[in-house]
């Protein structure tokens, strides 16, 4: 068993309380790590640690920044395989192809940040003196508080700390407190790469004490977090109290719409894989799918028949469809979720019920009537819910009615239509001819609605780590 400490200026440490927490990994629901459980003092001493670090690492060349994150890239890329293919299975239940692909997409965010340190580009502007000059700088905020998911525990890290230090800010990482290890191995690999050891701390332990401490403490001067709209609207409440500049990227429930001119067949696949990919545990995943009546029985008939040749089992197999959830929490919610819309209406397609452990079956639902959780909600697990529409308005129609505007997925072969989709759908990125779980390391991820504020990737993320300046100066004579 794995026992490890929080990691505080680089070092790794026990927590001031001295106390522990179990991690346990899905796959087997044993104890995998005992793991140092951080609190208000922990998190204070991770403040200050940042705070010092701030002054080196902001002092530094963008270029020095743009070095270290490009060496940190070239470590994961030589070694990611061995570092962290492991530990991402067991302890995310990730099957080996998403492990390997979150690998992959950290190498390419770390190199997208890297050049990014080296184009935090701003402006002049014209005077309305003639004897005087404005311009307009970027300045790194400072200490930036950065929580995380356990759904894909390395990338979104990435995603959020990567860009934060581009732009030359220390870190405080509050990791989900099902995924520790890797955020530890991440804070690590950081400064094994150059970061300074004082602006890289990874404080372990649960998400009121801990993450509340930190997002609280008065030092951190901006927050990013990934995670659920619940827990983004507690932290958003507390970082408004004292206005800090944040990114929170959070839940949805994205729509596919598939016009009558797809392919059903083809249509089948692209909605398996957008929504089944981890067992559903992807934020853009489409977990409602919006078919037009011409093609709705084909369409159901394929998707029934690709659920039913799903493989499970074993997580290193690369056929493998997904693996576990990521606790008895989850098992509990999809449950509760499929119970009442078929109690509501809905009728089971396919699935409904565990293949083993934490593993459960692709769940397809038929008709779930709109005031049921598993429609409006995020179930995040494998429940997809279809439904039938008479035409392109109203598939619109019931892609906006949510709360959530994450992504969506339009399935056609006509480009006016797919255009005029994308126009009338009210989500932060909208997709044509492919399904809403799409990831690019340049393109600005976020949502409308309650799925966050901000967005996330490539310049848009340094734009969100850095506030403004105007600054003018007097000509003279
Ligand atoms: P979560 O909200 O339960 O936890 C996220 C993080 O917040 C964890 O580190 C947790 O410990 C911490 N936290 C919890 N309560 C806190 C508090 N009071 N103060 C400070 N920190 C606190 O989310 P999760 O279950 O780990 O992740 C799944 C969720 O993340 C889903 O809703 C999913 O849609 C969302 N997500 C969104 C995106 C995106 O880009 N929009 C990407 C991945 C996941």
């Amino acid at each position: 068993m794995i026992e490890s400490g929080l990691l505080l200026a680089g070092a790794e440490q026990a927590a001031c309380s001295g106390d522990s927490f179990e991690v346990l990994a899905p796959a087997t629901e044993q104890v995998m790590a005992r793991v140092a459980r951080g609190d208000a003092r922990d998190v204070d001493a991770a403040v200050q640690a940042a705070q010092r670090g701030f002054e080196q690492w902001s002092a530094l060349a963008p270029k020095a920044r743009e070095a270290a994150l490009l060496r940190a890239a070239a470590i994961v890329e030589a070694e990611g395989e061995q570092r962290y293919l492991q530990l991402l299975m067991k302890e995310s239940g990730s099957t080996v192809s998403k492990a390997r692909f979150e690998i992959n997409y950290t190498v390419d965010l770390l190199r997208t940040a890297a050049g990014e340190a080296r184009r935090l580009y701003a402006e002049t502007f014209p005077n309305d003196d003639p004897q005087r000059m404005s311009m307009v700088v970027r300045e790194p905020l400072g200490v930036v508080a950065v929580i995380s998911p356990y759904n894909a525990p390395l990338a979104l890290l990435t995603k959020m700390a990567g860009f934060a230090v581009a732009a030359g800010n220390a870190l405080v990482i509050k990791p989900s407190e099902e995924t520790p290890l890797i955020a530890l191995a991440f804070g690590k690999l950081l400064v094994e790469a150059g970061v300074p050891a004082d602006a890289v701390n990874v404080i372990t332990g649960f998400g009121a004490d801990c993450g509340g401490a930190l997002v609280e403490h008065p030092g951190v001067n901006g927050i990013a977090m990934t995670g659920s709209t619940n827990t983004g609207k507690h932290i958003g409440a507390v970082g408004m109290q004292r206005m800090l500049p944040m990114q929170l990227e959070l839940g949805g429930k994205s729509a596919l719409l598939v016009l009558r001119d797809f392919d059903p067949q083809a249509a089948a696949e692209i909605a398996a894989a957008g929504l089944f990919n981890h067992a559903g545990q992807i934020c853009m995943a489409n977990s409602r799918v919006l078919v037009e009546l011409a093609i709705y029985p084909e369409f159901c008939a394929a998707l029934k028949t690709i659920c039913e040749a799903m493989v499970f089992g074993d997580q290193s197999d690369p056929a493998a469809a997904y693996g576990p959830l990521i606790n008895r929490a989850a098992l509990d919610k999809i449950q509760a979720h499929q119970s009442e819309a078929l109690a509501q209406g809905a009728q089971l397609l396919t699935g409904g019920a565990l293949v083993s452990g934490l593993v459960y079956q692709p769940t397809v639902l038929l008709d779930t009537p709109d005031h049921c959780q598993a429609w409006c909600e995020e179930t995040f697990a494998p429940l997809m819910n279809v439904r039938a529409v008479a035409d392109f308005d109203e598939a619109v129609a019931l892609a906006n009615d949510s709360v959530y505007g994450l992504s969506a997925g339009v399935l056609t072969y006509n480009y006016q239509l797919g255009l005029k989709a994308c126009r009338a759908i009210k989500a932060g990125s909208v997709h044509i001819g492919m399904h809403p779980f799409q990831s690019n390391a340049l393109a600005p991820i976020g949502g409308h609605g309650l799925s966050g504020l901000g967005r996330s990737g490539g310049r848009y993320s340094t734009e969100e780590f850095t506030e403004l300046k105007w600054i003018s100066f007097e000509l003279g004579d």
